[in-house]
């Protein structure tokens, strides 16, 4: 037990001073030093040290991480939490005996969500599943939406830029976003569109890898990045734009040799702009950071910048729309008990602004958002930003 994929270097960062516990959600939840960035990073030390044993028990406070980055973000030693994070609970995941839960999570992410055919296929039986009721009766934990017809790129594999081409640039397609999202995908594609971006859509391309990372199994990542870095080799691209703040936060992490190509959806349109707005948008809107987006990308001007633009929008802050919601990627499922609790303070918050429409920027904060509002009996809208920008056009 040498947890060797944890650093000294990394670890010795932390000079305990505490900054980062108000904006750390489970500390808050429960003011409990052991759910706090700083005693995290104290039990990974002393497990690395071997000045304290491994159990079980104390495992559950690294299960109990979001992984939201929020500490990095507002760490002023430069922690680099998220690699202390991830390399924590791949040592972790290495060492103990899986429960029946967190081995079905691992082999449904490597055998149905890295392979994006078997994940449509299983999309299409959900889909068909929902049309007859059949998953009211199973339902459980965070509620799917109702699908609809997946997101397909073009034949051609190519989506043309509207007017004269300035861009050539990849989009990730990945493995839930086309299934559970399809209309935030046909957004996002038509304003890169907009925006003289000629789109190419890689053919082969594997899920990113960035659940299976979050999960502690490194190696099923690293798997697929190699797949993936194939495919990207075939072509040629200004950009790889991403519409899921955690692909896009784990493209540029693990994926060193696209360093400086992955842009955020929103970030790469606040570069290269949009054209002029052809409507109104008349909507009262409330915007939450994903994330792996404000916090591991540090991208929160862009998307503010973009929707105030857009003509007769009204945008309100909610009191914290940089703390998370508690999705993390399978976290709901798999802690649900701790994800409801901080979904209960998100939901308050969003609640409070009065919106008529809470908009972000990566699907798992958009079914959680969904949950919270519908458990509430309110009717506010949830949609991905690019969803509200495309309604100018
Ligand atoms: S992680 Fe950063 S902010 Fe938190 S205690 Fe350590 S040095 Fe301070
Ligand atoms: S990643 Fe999020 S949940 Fe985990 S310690 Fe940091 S702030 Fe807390």
């Amino acid at each position: 037990m040498a947890f060797d994929l944890l650093k000294d270097d990394d670890l010795a960062t932390c000079v305990h001073c505490g900054l980062c516990l108000d904006a750390c959600p489970t500390f808050r939840a429960t003011g409990l030093e052991t759910e706090s960035p700083r005693g995290r990073i104290q039990l990974m030390t002393e497990w690395k040290r071997g000045t304290l044993p491994f159990t079980e028990d104390q495992a559950r406070h690294i299960d109990l991480c979001l992984g939201c980055r929020t500490c990095e973000a507002v760490c002023p030693s430069g922690v680099p939490y998220g690699r202390i994070i991830e390399a924590g609970r791949a040592e972790v995941e290495h060492i103990r005996q899986p429960s029946s839960k967190r081995w079905l999570a691992r082999t449904a992410l490597r055998q149905l969500v890295g392979h994006p055919h078997r994940l449509r296929v299983f999309g299409s039986m959900t889909r068909a599943a929902q049309a007859v009721g059949l998953t009211k009766i199973a339902r459980s934990g965070r509620q799917l939406p109702q699908l609809e017809a997946q997101f397909r790129a073009p034949h051609s594999g190519i989506a043309p830029a509207i007017g004269a081409r300035r861009y050539r640039v990849a989009f990730l397609v990945g493995c839930v976003m086309p299934i559970l999202y399809p209309r935030s995908h046909a957004a996002a594609v038509r304003l890169l569109q907009l925006a003289g971006c000629e789109v190419w859509f890689p053919q082969g391309e594997r899920c990113c890898g960035a659940l299976l990372a979050h999960n502690g199994d490194l190696e099923g990542a690293a798997r697929l990045r190699d797949a993936n870095m194939q495919i990207y080799g075939r072509g040629q691209f200004d950009a790889l734009i991403v519409d899921s703040a955690g692909c896009g936060s784990h493209l540029k992490d693990f994926y060193p040799e696209l360093t400086g190509r992955v842009k955020d959806l929103t970030e790469w349109l606040a570069e290269v702009g949009l054209p002029p707005a052809e409507h109104e948008v008349k909507v009262r809107v409330t915007y939450q950071d994903a994330c792996h987006l404000a916090h591991a990308q540090r991208i929160r001007k862009q998307p503010r910048d973009l929707i105030r633009a857009l003509p007769g929008i009204e945008l309100v802050e909610m009191r914290h729309p940089e703390i998370c919601c508690g999705a993390a990627g399978l976290y709901s499922t798999l802690e649900p008990a701790m994800s409801t609790t901080i979904l209960r303070e998100k939901t308050d918050d969003v609640l409070s602004t009065r919106a008529d429409l809470v908009v972000t920027a990566n699907p798992g904060c958009q079914m959680q958002l969904s949950t919270g509002i519908r458990s509430r009996g309110s009717n506010m809208g949830v949609e991905h930003i690019a969803e509200l920008l495309v309604r100018a056009y």
